[in-house]
C-alpha cells in the first residue's frame, strides 16, 4: 500500500534542494529552527494515514492503478466522495489545532482541476493532455507525495497581460520548446508549503490571449530540479506557552523561482493553448474554495472556545451580552460548514468526477473571508486587555516576580494565575500576534482575493431571471 510514514516523508525532504530564509541557505528544512516547525506540522498528515481507526477517513481506493492511496489522490466521482475529502480536511485541520495540514490538498486541488480542463482541451483541440495528468495522478498516490499548487504569479502590472509587462519574467513562460520538453522561466509567490513537499504543481493563475500562449502553462516539477529555487518566507522561533499555536502549528509559504529549468513533455499539461488558462485558473479556485471552506470549521470553533473559556475564568461567561457574542460565533462556524456541504451535495460532474458547486463554493469562501475580522473582534471583545499587556512565561519563572502575578493575574473562584495567563496568551496568539495578522490576511487572499470570488458569484448566477421577475413585478415589458 502506497501510503508514507511521516519518517519516510521528512528523508525525503533532504535531496538538496535550494531553500532560502532570511538571507540564509537552508542546509535541511527538517532540522532548520523556523522550518522545522511547519515541516513537523505536515507530517501529521501522514501520521493520520498510518492511524488504522482513520483508515475509513484517510484512504480511498485509486482504480486506475487498482490500489488504496491516500485519499486526497482519489478520483472524487460523488457527493459523497467530496463531503469525505471535507472531513478529512476539517479533520487536518482539528489536528493542527485550527491550521490546515494542506501537503496534499492545495495540490490535489490542482489535478482534479487539470482532470477536467484536460480532457475538455483534449476533446475540443485533439492535443493528448489527460493521459499525463492521468499518469502524474498515478505516480503522485503511488508514491505518496507532498504536493504544492503553485497558481499565482508576481504579475507586476496588475492590468495588463503576460505579454504586455515590461519583463516576461512577471508570468512564469516558455524560454525554449525542444523535442523532449520545454525550458521554464519566471517565479510563482505566496506558495504554501514550498520549502518542505516533494512537487510543485504549476497552473496559469489568470485568462489570457493569444498574445499570452507562451503563458499559458501547466507543468509538474521535483522541488530539487536543476534551476527550481524557493525564498521562504520570514518567521521566528516561539515558546509554547507565549506562543500556544503559532509555536507548533503554521505553513511557510515560499516563492519559487524558476530559473531556467527543464520541464520534460509527459509533465507538462498545458503549453501555449491560451484559450484554456482561464478555464484551469478558475476549475482550480473553485476546488481550492472548497478546500478553505472545508479546513476553516475548526479554527473557527477554536475562536468561539477561547473566547467562552476566558469569559469563564473572568467570571462573566453567562452575561448577556457574552451570550449574544458566543452566538454570532455559533453562527460563524456553522455556516462555514454549510457551505461545503452544500458545495459537496449540489456537486457539478465535469470529465466523470464531482466537482464542487462553484456558486456555494464562492460564497462560502467570501462568507468566511468577509466575517473573520468580526469573529476576532468578537473573542478580543471578551477577552479584554489582558491579551496584550499581560506577562510573560519568563515573568511566571523570576523569582522575584512571580508570587506578584500568581496573587494579581488569578480569575473568578479557582482560576489560577497561569490557566488564566495561558488562555490569554493562546488568545493573544490567536488574535493579536504577528501570526495572527499573518492569518487574517491569509483570509482575505488565500484561495482567492474576495473581489475574484465577487465576479465568479456575478458570473454564476442567473441575473437575467431575476430582472424578468422584477419586470413581471413591475408589470413593465
Ligand atoms: C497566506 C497565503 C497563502 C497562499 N497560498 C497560495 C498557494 O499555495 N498557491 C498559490 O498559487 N497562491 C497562494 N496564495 C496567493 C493568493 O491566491 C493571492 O494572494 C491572491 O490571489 C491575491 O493575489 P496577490 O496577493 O498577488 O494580490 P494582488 O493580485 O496584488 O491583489 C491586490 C488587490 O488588487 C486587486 N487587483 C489585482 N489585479 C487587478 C486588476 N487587474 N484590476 C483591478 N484590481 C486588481 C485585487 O482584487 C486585490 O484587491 C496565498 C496567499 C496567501 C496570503
Amino acid at each position: 500500500m502506497p501510503l508514507r510514514t511521516s519518517e519516510e516523508y521528512l528523508e525525503s525532504l533532504r535531496d538538496g534542494r535550494q531553500v532560502y530564509i532570511l538571507g540564509e541557505s537552508v542546509e535541511d528544512v527538517t532540522t532548520h529552527p523556523v522550518l522545522s516547525v511547519p515541516t513537523k506540522h505536515s507530517s501529521i498528515e501522514f501520521d493520520l494515514a498510518q492511524d488504522p481507526d482513520l483508515k475509513d477517513l484517510t484512504q480511498a481506493e485509486l482504480e486506475t492503478i487498482g490500489e488504496t492511496v491516500s485519499r486526497y489522490y482519489q478520483l472524487p466521482r460523488t457527493p459523497e466522495d467530496l463531503l469525505k475529502r471535507r472531513e478529512l480536511i476539517e479533520y487536518g485541520s482539528e489536528v493542527g489545532l485550527s491550521f490546515p495540514l494542506f501537503i496534499k490538498a492545495i495540490g490535489s486541488d490542482c489535478l482534479n482541476a487539470l482532470h477536467i480542463v484536460c480532457e475538455a482541451l483534449d476533446n475540443n483541440e485533439g492535443t493528448n493532455y489527460s493521459p499525463r495528468v492521468k499518469a502524474y495522478r498515478d505516480y503522485c498516490a503511488s508514491n505518496d507525495l507532498a504536493l504544492a499548487g503553485a497558481i499565482t504569479d508576481v504579475k507586476g502590472d496588475r492590468s495588463k497581460l503576460p505579454s504586455e509587462q515590461s519583463s516576461p519574467d512577471f508570468y512564469v513562460h516558455i524560454v525554449e520548446r525542444k523535442d523532449d520538453g520545454i525550458i521554464v522561466s519566471g517565479a510563482k509567490t505566496h506558495i504554501t508549503a514550498a520549502p518542505y513537499v516533494n512537487e510543485f504543481l504549476v497552473l496559469p493563475t489568470r485568462a489570457m490571449k493569444a498574445d499570452d500562449s507562451d503563458f499559458a502553462l501547466a507543468f509538474a516539477v521535483p522541488v530539487n530540479a536543476e534551476g527550481v529555487k524557493v525564498i521562504a518566507r520570514p518567521d521566528s522561533v516561539k515558546n509554547q506557552f507565549d506562543f500556544p499555536l503559532s509555536s507548533r502549528h503554521y505553513h511557510i509559504e515560499g516563492t519559487i523561482i524558476f530559473d531556467n529549468v527543464f520541464i520534460p513533455w509527459d509533465r507538462v499539461f498545458l503549453a501555449g493553448e491560451w484559450q484554456y488558462a482561464g478555464a484551469l485558473a478558475n476549475t482550480f479556485a473553485t476546488w481550492h474554495r472548497f478546500t478553505g471552506l472545508s479546513y476553516k470549521g475548526p479554527g473557527a470553533d477554536l475562536l468561539l472556545g477561547m473566547a467562552q473559556l476566558i469569559a469563564d475564568y473572568n467570571g462573566v461567561g453567562k452575561a448577556s451580552h457574552i451570550k449574544a457574542k458566543i452566538t454570532e460565533l455559533i453562527q460563524y462556524a456553522e455556516t462555514i460548514r454549510v457551505f461545503a456541504r452544500a458545495a459537496a451535495r449540489e456537486a457539478e460532474f465535469h470529465a466523470g468526477i464531482a466537482f464542487p458547486n462553484p456558486l456555494l463554493a464562492n460564497m462560502g469562501k467570501y462568507y468566511f473571508a468577509s466575517g473573520y475580522h468580526a469573529a476576532l473582534r468578537n473573542v478580543q471583545e471578551i477577552a479584554g486587555g489582558s491579551v496584550v499587556t499581560a506577562p510573560t512565561s519568563r515573568d511566571l519563572a523570576n523569582p522575584e516576580t512571580k508570587e506578584y502575578i500568581q496573587r494579581y493575574f488569578a480569575g473568578a473562584e479557582g482560576v489560577s494565575a497561569e490557566d488564566r495567563l495561558r488562555v490569554l496568551k493562546m488568545i493573544m496568539d490567536m488574535t493579536a500576534s504577528e501570526y495572527a495578522g499573518n492569518w487574517m490576511l491569509a483570509t482575505l487572499h488565500g484561495e482567492g482575493s474576495m473581489e475574484a470570488q465577487r465576479l465568479s458569484m456575478y458570473r454564476q448566477y442567473d441575473i437575467q431571471r431575476c430582472v424578468e421577475l422584477a419586470k413581471k413585478a413591475a408589470g413593465t415589458n
